[in-house]
């Protein structure tokens, strides 16, 4: 568990929100942040966001639900949300535990995801369908 990326303290109740503020997660890390991760799949590799998981209880989005998009693809397990006004990727309902959610490290508040360094890169694509879309 990571107390703090670069200066800033992971808070226990840490907030998280898109670039024009509509959308304002709260993300309930009491011992710090998980592992942060990139994933493979086609559609991560294409977004490139550094995420990190915790139990589903434990994000709430306390702003914004309306303006939420949500977008799917082969199983249909996943559940990607973005913000319908800025377009940016906030969290996602994981397909490899639909009872977690990932959410984007450079929406939390305060923190420069690239003070992580690098990250390790997760092996989503291969929980994607044989046939498909092409990576
Ligand atoms: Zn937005």
């Amino acid at each position: 568990m990571l107390k703090a990326i670069g200066k800033t303290p992971i808070q226990p109740h840490h907030r998280a929100s898109c670039h024009c503020g509509a959308v304002v997660l709260e993300i309930h890390l009491p011992a710090g942040l998980p592992q942060p991760h990139r994933c493979d799949c086609s559609f991560c590799k294409r977004k490139g966001a550094i995420v990190a998981a915790v139990p589903a209880t434990d994000l709430k989005v306390i702003r914004g639900q309306a303006v939420l998009r949500k977008y799917q693809f082969g199983r249909q397990v996943a559940e990607h949300f973005f913000c319908g006004i800025c377009g940016i990727y906030t969290h996602h309902r994981r397909s490899t535990n639909p009872n977690e959610f990932g959410f984007n490290i450079g929406c939390m508040e305060g923190v420069n995801p690239y003070d992580l360094g690098s990250v390790p890169v997760a092996d989503g694509g291969k929980w994607e369908e044989p046939m498909g879309q092409s990576r």
